[in-house]
């Protein structure tokens, strides 16, 4: 028995520096480490909310595909989720309805990076100025985030939890530009600082954290029902807290990022096959990346590709699941079809949104997918039949 291929997530890194470097956005934005990526996000829309003090019920625009976390951390600061629909067949929002979307009472617009994919930070930016809004980037998914290099947003969301660019068991951090930080100041500073201590009992989770990541204990894990590894939630943001991170940790997880391989480029040459019989790789995208100036190509969080069907892209996942490849549906819903989120928000029907949600599927990228992994992946996706 060969075990099961985790379908996302590297390891924790071991703290020990070697060399200490800038923050790739040290210059344009001052950094805050915060207790987890929805506490910054929820920390970024108090800020935004501040400034419009006369909105009695702010509202933020996010995406209706997408973490229920952003709904989490809207709701906790009193104001009100606002979702629009898609661009066809990418995880872009749509100017249109964006644009349809803003009211007197909109605070922010919330572009979220997908799987390593930046929003088009600087169509959004454009339109946030004509109105006076601010522009969060939820990061959590894209390292480094794309303000770094060309700073279009007002703050930046960091997750550091399982599962995102840098594994440190949690955390996150909100960026403020710098011009924004006097205003910002009194927000932040309202919230408690704990300590994250790098001591046993720490090293001692991480030890074990990473060793029920590789592919025998995950096959084990993924069985045990009352775990639910994978499931999408909606919970509830009750605290908000600051976080001392000890310089170390961060480091070595930049470190390990950097080192990661770019296993996505062998899912490119291996797919493109695939793009003939109808589907559709993300990352042919990514000429939107480069125009985020990110000189060179960095690690995805995992490989997504769009099948030509729901009914193909759940074949194809099945298939990729009993061969020990964990490929996933990923959210699998729109945000309003995810149990307990359909009480916060207002609207119902995001059709390009459904339809992006019913075909993606997403492949492994982490730095213990193979060459071969990526192969078989290719044999079975092209092997699947259209009926
Ligand atoms: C995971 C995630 C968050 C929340 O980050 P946590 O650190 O898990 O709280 C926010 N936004 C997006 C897009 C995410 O993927």
């Amino acid at each position: 028995m060969k075990g099961k291929l985790r379908p996302v997530g590297s390891p924790v890194p071991f703290p020990r520096i070697r060399e200490r470097q800038e923050l790739p956005w040290a210059a344009p934005y001052h950094t805050e480490f915060m207790g987890s990526g929805t506490e910054a996000l929820s920390l970024a829309v108090a800020i935004a909310i501040r400034r419009h003090s006369q909105v009695s019920t702010p509202e933020v625009i996010i995406p209706a595909y997408g973490c229920p976390d952003l709904v989490s951390a809207i709701v906790a600061q009193g104001a009100r989720p606002v979702l629009v629909d898609l661009l066809p067949d990418c995880a872009y929002m749509s100017d249109t309805w964006i644009r349809e979307a803003i009211t007197a009472s909109t605070v922010a617009v919330v572009g979220v990076g997908f799987l390593g994919i930046p929003e088009r930070l600087e169509e959004l930016s454009g339109i946030c100025r004509e109105h006076n809004l601010f522009l969060i980037e939820d990061s959590a998914q894209c390292f480094p985030p794309a303000s770094a290099f060309k700073p279009h947003a007002d703050l930046v969301v960091l997750s550091f939890g399982r599962g995102k660019p840098i594994n440190l068991m949690g955390g996150g951090a909100l960026l403020v530009r710098t011009d924004l930080a006097g205003q910002a100041e009194e927000s932040v500073a309202q919230h408690p600082v704990s300590v994250l201590k790098v001591g046993m009992a720490w090293l001692i989770k991480r030890f074990v954290f990473n060793l029920l990541m590789r592919r025998l204990p995950y096959y084990v894990l993924e069985r045990l029902p009352f775990l639910g590894i994978g499931e999408t939630k909606f919970h509830r943001l009750v605290t908000i807290s600051r976080l001392d991170l000890p310089e170390s940790v961060l480091q070595a997880g930049l470190r390990d990022f950097q080192l990661r391989p770019l296993i996505h480029q062998r899912y490119d040459t291996e797919l493109a096959g695939l793009e003939a019989r109808g589907w559709k790789c993300l990352t042919s995208d990514r000429s939107e990346m480069s125009r985020n100036d990110l000189q060179q190509p960095v690690p995805l969080l995992r490989y997504p590709v769009l099948a030509p069907s729901k009914d193909m892209r759940d074949r194809a996942i099945a298939a990729l699941n009993s061969a020990g490849i964990g490929a996933s549906a990923f959210y699998e819903r729109t945000l309003p079809q995810i149990d307990g989120v359909e009480a916060e928000v207002e609207g119902r029907d995001y059709p390009v949104a459904s339809d992006f949600a019913s075909r993606l599927l997403t492949l492994p990228t982490h730095e213990n997918v193979t060459s071969a992994d990526v192969t078989l992946i290719g044999r079975i996706l092209l092997s699947l039949k259209e009926f």
